[in-house]
């Protein structure tokens, strides 16, 4: 069969290409993980066509990657074993906005910016929870990886904030997940089995997400920034546990980077919101005692004279806390987030200094703290795009980051096939043979981004 005609004949000529120049672009992301070949690029733009393209790639048992923004780092859109690339991006229609309900029904091709400007203009009164990246990622995408956005340590991951979706599974079902499949209201994923979980954290392997209803949340008026800097690594397990323990935070990340001299210290970044100006006041007062009280021991200092930039680069949403990641000058930038138990991150913060060190790299620190609370913990590195002994340097201080998160007892985010190896290999075996055998019955014929969360074969240990 001629596969490129039948894809013309499902989405047209101008949603289809297997030309080289255009699948170069899909062939990689913007990461240090090597290219990889892509035999087609499809764009769908309704359910429909998505349920065409799995059924004819099961009859001819092609893989089929997901793809929304790209911008994992880990190469996660980028085929393993080749195949179609389905380009969501046509699919960006926002359906409905319930107010009272607080929901937004969007497609899988929708981004965080689209979704953003979108409430800003017609509910200002609400807001969805938007991670620090590109604006051309989208808001399906990064719930499914169980991403994090600026209220995150108010309110949870981004996937928690699921209330249903609608999914093409692997065998070319349109199903129905949530309350969508009862009634006509999206408001809830509950009381029913949880089955959400059958496509968060699966990386694509398990069906195609078409439309998703987030949980959307009031947007307070008044927010401000307060910055606080210690030199003391082992504070930092307490002075997380006093100032998550008020539940009074909107966001809260840590930040440290060697370069510029300035830089080199703890910082704690706390945003708070109020719904009044005498709420941000109050909340504002409780936080500068609380980290008077570590200063009684000297340790902490309140950073008095936050430059009006910055101000404005932590107060914007989503923040900007990335400072200055591109050292090299060489464009690339790649991190692997770690979810960390609190109490482990003085030993990570040592530990990974350590590590961009060997690998002749200025380290760089960008942490945001979860509910739990537990700790996205981010290893940075920047390299040289054009310098291929920097990307693979770049590799290996990759896979020393997620061996000691792993060693730390932590949990690899959004991990490149490698670290879903290494933790394959951790888990307990009847973990990873259920999860084995759950993609075997959700896609019988193994088409569904295949490479990713496999264990390694006895060849290849
Ligand atoms: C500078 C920078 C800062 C970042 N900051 C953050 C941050 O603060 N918080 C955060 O969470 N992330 C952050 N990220 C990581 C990442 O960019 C985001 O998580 C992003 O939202 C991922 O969404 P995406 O659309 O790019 O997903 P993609 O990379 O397109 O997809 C992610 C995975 O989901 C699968 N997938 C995509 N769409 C579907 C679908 N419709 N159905 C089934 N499977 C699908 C893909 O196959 C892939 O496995 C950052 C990245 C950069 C570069």
């Amino acid at each position: 069969m001629n596969v490129y005609r039948s894809l013309i004949d499902i989405v047209g000529e101008k949603r289809v290409s297997n030309s080289q120049e255009e699948l170069f672009i899909y062939s990689r992301d913007p990461g240090a993980q090597p290219p990889r070949q892509v035999d087609y690029v499809v764009m769908p733009e309704t359910v429909e066509e998505v349920q065409k393209i799995v059924i004819l790639a099961n009859q001819e048992k092609i893989p089929i990657t997901p793809l929304g923004g790209g911008f994992t780092l880990s190469a996660l859109v980028v085929p393993n074993k080749g195949g179609i690339v389905l380009d969501m991006k046509r699919m960006d229609r926002i359906l409905e906005v319930n107010e009272k309900s607080r929901y937004a029904l969007i497609e899988a091709g929708v981004t965080q910016a689209a979704l953003k400007s979108y409430l800003e203009k017609n509910h200002p009164r609400l807001q969805h929870s938007t991670p620090e990246a590109p604006p051309t990622v989208t808001v399906v995408g990064n719930a499914l990886i169980q991403g994090h956005g600026h209220i995150s340590p108010r309110y949870g991951v981004n996937s928690d904030m699921i209330n249903g979706m609608e999914v093409v599974l692997p065998t070319g079902e349109v199903c129905k997940i949530g309350s969508c499949s009862i009634g006509p209201s999206w408001f809830t994923r509950g009381p029913l089995p949880d089955l959400p979980g059958l496509f968060i954290g699966w990386y694509g392997t398990t069906g195609i997400v078409t439309k998703l209803s987030m949980r959307l949340f009031p947007k307070p008026p008044y927010r401000e920034v307060f910055a606080f800097s210690s030199d003391d690594v082992d504070l930092i397990p307490e002075a997380i546990f006093e100032a998550m323990q008020l539940d009074l935070l909107e966001d809260f990340f840590l930040i440290m980077q060697e370069k510029p001299e300035w830089m080199n210290h703890i910082f704690y970044v706390l945003i708070l919101s109020g719904h009044f100006e005498e709420e941000l006041e109050l909340k504002t007062k409780i936080y500068k005692d609380l980290f008077r009280r570590f200063k009684g021991g000297g340790k902490v200092q309140f950073v008095e004279d936050l430059h009006p930039a910055l101000r404005k680069r932590f107060l914007d949403v989503p923040p900007l806390a990335a400072l200055a990641a591109d050292f090299r000058k060489g464009g690339g930038f790649e991190y692997t987030g770690a979810i960390l138990p609190i109490e482990k991150v003085p030993e990570a913060w040592r530990r990974g200094i350590d590590i961009s060190h060997r690998y002749g790299m200025i380290c760089s620190y960008v942490h945001q703290v979860l509910t739990g609370p537990s700790i996205m913990f981010g290893f940075n590195y920047s390299f040289n795009r054009a310098d291929n002994a920097d990307i693979e340097k770049t590799r290996k201080a990759l896979e020393e980051a997620n061996r000691l998160t792993f060693e730390l007892g932590g949990m690899v985010w959004k991990g490149e096939v490698a670290a879903q190896r290494l933790a394959m290999e951790k888990m307990d075996p009847n973990t990873a043979q259920l999860i084995q055998r759950i993609k075997k019955v959700m896609d019988p014929q193994g088409i569904m981004n295949p490479g990713n969360w496999e264990p390694l074969s006895s060849d290849q240990k």
